[in-house]
């Protein structure tokens, strides 16, 4: 097995980033790489490119060192982690072409672009578990644990869905035994709502919709509901799964309107639907049981399309 180190030769200055709107994995493994860099290449010169994540990620080491605009641009190599797709990449996207060398670690089946170096691997739980395979665990500081365990723990939905093998088990093992914090990470980052967030999940919940006799149920966010409230887009994360853990539930929907005729669709299956085939149908991507596309019309527009479509999965 190849490590990151091997990649490292030669270069001075390298570039890591990962998707726009942030999750939990995509800053976990960014951050989880860039402390890697920190700790064991401290003659590289490595910068973070990242949109501004949730506050909620803060207590990660190196988060104020994030850059939201690109600053340079003659890196050796840009590292890049759970991006799914090149036009996700965001505000380093520019930097692919650029860059001397591209390193891609993801899972996403519907990762098909092309990089110098690629390791795109569609059963691992998450693009942490991805690179950690890639590092030396010995030279794995707290710091960097903290970041990988946090980016495992919530593409896992902590440990519980099924993308969560023996071996991610074993990998978040290892990152535990650094003495890390796991239970105020998992609590802060992933169960913990602010006020605003409880209350536009208690809106599309209270005003959720079933079909295909209760195997798909619907949530929507809509622009005005979010503009009363003060809600961005970041504060209707997990929306999504809590209208999957309804009972019966095959697949969950949750439409988040980002502009007025513009929704994010975020999908979600338990045992057989494959929402990436949906998404990827709608111009986006994913995994078979969380993907996600954007779709412009009229929310009743938006739904009949995903809906009819989501219908041959069910
Ligand atoms: P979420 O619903 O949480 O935004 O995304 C679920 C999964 O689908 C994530 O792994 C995310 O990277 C992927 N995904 C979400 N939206 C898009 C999209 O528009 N394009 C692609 N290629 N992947 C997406
Ligand atoms: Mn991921």
């Amino acid at each position: 097995m190849k490590k990151i180190d091997e990649f490292l030769a030669g270069v001075h200055r390298a570039a890591i980033a990962g998707h726009v709107h942030p999750d939990g994995d995509c800053v976990g493994s960014v951050m989880g790489t860039w402390l890697y860099l920190r700790d064991n290449f401290p003659e590289i010169q490595a910068d973070v490119y990242l949109e501004q994540p949730s506050s909620k990620f803060g207590f990660i080491e190196g988060f104020d060192r994030i850059h939201t605009e690109v600053r340079e641009d003659d890196y050796d190599l840009l590292i890049l982690l759970d991006i799914s797709s090149r036009d996700r990449i965001g505000v380093a996207g520019e930097l692919v072409e650029k860059a001397g060398k591209t390193l891609c670690f993801d899972h996403h089946k519907t990762n098909t672009d092309s990089y110098t170096w690629k390791f795109n691997i569609p059963e691992a739980s998450s693009a942490s578990e991805v690179v950690f395979d890639f590092m030396d665990p010995e030279k794995i500081s707290e710091k960097c644990a903290e970041a990988l365990y946090m980016g495992m723990a919530h593409d896992t939905g902590i440990f519980q869905y099924s993308c969560t093998s023996p071996k991610t088990m074993r990998s978040a093992a290892l990152l535990m035994e650094k003495g890390i914090p796991f239970s105020r990470i998992v609590d802060n980052t992933f169960y913990q709502k602010t006020e605003v967030q409880n209350r536009i999940l208690g809106e599309v919940l209270s005003n959720m919709q079933t079909m295909f006799d209760g195997k798909l149920i619907i949530g929507i966010a809509a622009y005005e509901n979010l503009e009363r409230l003060g809600c961005s887009a970041a504060d209707t994360d997990g929306i999504v799964s809590q209208l999957r853990n309804t009972k019966d539930a095959e697949a969950a929907l949750f439409l988040y309107e980002k502009e007025p005729g513009c929704f994010k669709a975020s999908l979600r299956s338990k045992e057989y639907a494959d929402v990436s085939k949906v998404a990827s149908d709608f111009g986006g991507g994913g995994h078979v049981r969380a993907a996600g596309c954007t779709v412009n019309g009229t929310a009743e527009e938006v739904l009949k399309r995903l809906t009819e479509r989501i219908g041959q999965e069910l």
